[in-house]
């Protein structure tokens, strides 16, 4: 099965287009979100009177180590700032952000719209459900084939009435133990995927051994390996011989973190976190190995600090800065745009 009118080619919020048009392509973004769900409280007076601030340079130090602890900086709804970050993306000679922002934090169909046409940026938009805080009531009684439909519909036809379509399914949220509910959601996923022929990109849960046990069912539930994307490699696997065993499962491995650099954050405090040099060490490894035709880039960026106009880095960050620090580190521009370009473009490419 397939979908006619974007097979052979790439769906972004504005339609289907020519993959040869995506250009630099950042592929695991959120430019509207509300990520409230994983806020905590930070357990002391000090604490909470930052937490109900909003962000600001006075605070902004406290933010980065702590930044799921403060509510406003969990909630980037501001469509005009999406825009001018989108800009400067575009400005650093990016092309296309796949915002993967699911249903359940804030998916908003018509700001990814509006940002695509005003910034000239592509624009490609996620599918399904996140993590099961995110879930919503009624999940429990609902039907893979009931999930699996919605998904399709998103794809083939728009959400709800709006006629803007998923270009990707995903991220489809997994937490650790892995729960009934996020096991369905992925079965409705893969079901999605064969059903559409739209690539799928996974979040998963927080040990070293989730990612593979996730590879394993969705090859099980007869999803296709080659077309699916494991988010959050960079600040799930740490060991070398875990990381090649799941390289070598043939699945894109996305590192999706660059510019985040703050361990232990408050709603994940085991999550170690490398540095960018760490990760650009890693990806030279993984290139020595054979395998720079599956590896993705991107920054995740989903709270406001990690903006520009919040003092952060931004979506340009990977091709403003992360490039050259790749250049002088021994990657060749080939391989950046082997990761940057070329991989992002065949992903995307529904069939
Ligand atoms: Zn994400």
């Amino acid at each position: 099965m397939s979908t006619p009118d974007a097979t052979g080619k790439a769906l972004t919020v504005l339609g289907p287009v020519d993959p040869n048009d995506l250009g630099i392509t950042i592929t695991h973004e959120h430019l509207v979100i509300d990520l409230s769900v994983v806020f905590v409280d930070p357990g002391d007076a000090a604490g909470r009177k930052l937490a109900e601030e909003p962000v600001s340079l006075d605070n902004l130090g406290w933010v980065r180590v702590n930044w799921s602890s403060n509510r406003d900086n969990l909630v980037q709804t501001d469509i005009e700032v999406a825009k001018r970050e989108s800009i400067r993306f575009k400005n650093a000679g990016g092309g296309t952000l796949v915002d993967v922002t699911p249903i359940g934090i804030d998916r908003n169909p018509a700001a990814l719209e509006e940002i695509s046409r005003a910034t000239g940026v592509h624009v490609v938009m996620g599918a399904g459900y996140y993590v099961w805080p995110a879930h919503p009531e009624d999940f429990t009684s609902r039907s893979v084939d009931n999930i699996a439909e919605e998904i399709i519909r998103d794809v083939q036809v728009g959400v709800g009435d709006t006629g803007i379509r998923s270009g990707i399914i995903g991220e489809i949220g997994c937490t650790w133990p892995w729960t009934d509910n996020e096991k369905k959601s992925v079965a409705a996923a893969v079901a999605a995927q064969r059903e559409t022929g739209a690539p799928l990109l996974i979040h998963p849960g927080r040990v070293q051994k989730a990612p593979i046990e996730i590879v394993n069912f969705i090859d099980r539930e007869g999803g296709d390996l080659s077309r699916t994307v494991m988010s959050h490699v960079d600040i799930r696997i740490y060991d070398r011989e875990i990381l090649r065993e799941l390289a070598a499962t043939g699945i894109y491995i996305e590192y999706d973190t660059f510019g985040l650099e703050s361990p232990f954050p408050p709603h994940a405090p085991d999550t170690l976190m490398p540095s960018d040099y760490q990760r650009i060490e890693q990806l030279a490894g993984l290139i020595d190995d054979g395998y720079l035709e599956r590896i993705v880039l991107a920054h995740d960026n989903c709270t406001k600090h990690r903006l520009r106009e919040f003092g952060g880095h931004g979506f340009d960050h990977i091709p403003t800065t992360v490039t050259g620090w790749m250049r002088r580190q021994g990657i060749t521009q080939t391989q950046i745009n082997t990761m940057l370009i070329e991989n992002p473009r065949r992903m995307l490419t529904f069939v």
